[in-house]
């Protein structure tokens, strides 16, 4: 099935889409296995929150895009289900912020670089940087600290899409500015990071874009304006008050 054929009055079309995109990544080499278990945690805390974007999680997409403007280097991580799931999405907002792509891949091989570096430039991408893995980020055995020296080594802003704890952690500690995208609030990654973005990637990214587009032409004092009045706790805890209060939307 292609994500043409599900047909889109489907009550669960944005779930079975998402579904298909990443098993069709794991069948192109793209998404790892891991990845889909980690999808189906994903969908868990996304039925929770009603499959929306909350109005907290929007104010944490526009203070993202007021990072990635107000950055020298930004750059923005792809790993499998990323690439699965938002590859255009991905390439639109490096163009509206000007950041680097980066591969970055919890379970490093060659042969995965190379395929989401593929699936990318496919998708429109210029540059994808990642394969040439001469960076790394302190405090992590080697295979989970590889990165380009020129990419996330040298990045003062990251968007570190679906990342995993230790990792986020080790990134925050070497002083960079981290974006999270997460659907579980709970999950150490968003704890780590300066913006937590509690959404779901497929909503997010696209609606970072958007915000990106609008502040194109805000002055440097309003950018810092946006990231200074933005508070991370109070994201986190909207969100967890959302999922306990079950914002579902109870279909099947
Ligand atoms: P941590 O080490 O940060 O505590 P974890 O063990 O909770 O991480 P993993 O299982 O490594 O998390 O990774 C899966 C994470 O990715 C989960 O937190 C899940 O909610 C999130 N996730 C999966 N799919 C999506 C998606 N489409 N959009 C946003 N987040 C997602």
């Amino acid at each position: 099935m292609t994500d043409t054929e599900i047909p889109e009055d489907h009550p669960r079309y944005a779930s079975l889409v998402t579904r298909h995109r990443i098993e069709a990544g794991v069948e192109r080499g793209i998404t790892s296995k891991q990845g889909l278990i980690a999808q189906g945690r994903g969908e868990a805390f996304d039925y929770l929150l009603g499959e929306r974007t909350l109005p907290s999680a929007d104010v944490a997409a526009r203070a993202a895009a007021a990072h990635l403007l107000a950055a020298d280097h930004p750059v923005i991580s792809v790993n499998g289900n990323v690439a699965a799931l938002v590859p255009d999405e991905v390439v639109a907002l490096a163009a509206a912020v000007d950041a680097d792509l980066e591969v970055n891949l919890f379970n490093r091989t060659p042969e995965r670089m190379e395929a989401i570096a593929d699936h990318l430039h496919a998708h429109g991408a210029r540059e994808v940087k990642g394969l040439t893995g001469d960076g790394e980020i302190p405090g992590l055995e080697h295979a989970r600290g590889t990165v380009d020296a020129d990419g996330i080594e040298a990045a003062d802003v990251v968007v570190v899409p679906l990342e995993d704890g230790d990792r986020a952690e080790a990134l925050a500690s070497i002083g960079k500015t981290e974006i999270v995208i997460d659907l579980n609030p709970g999950s150490r990654s968003p704890r780590t990071a300066d913006v937590p973005i509690i959404d779901n990637v497929a909503r997010a990214v696209p609606n970072m874009t958007t915000h990106a587009r609008e502040l194109a032409d805000a002055s440097p004092e309003d950018l810092q304006a946006i990231i200074e009045s933005f508070d991370p706790e109070a994201t986190l805890a909207d969100a967890e008050r959302a999922i306990r209060e079950g914002g579902f939307s109870g279909e099947d």
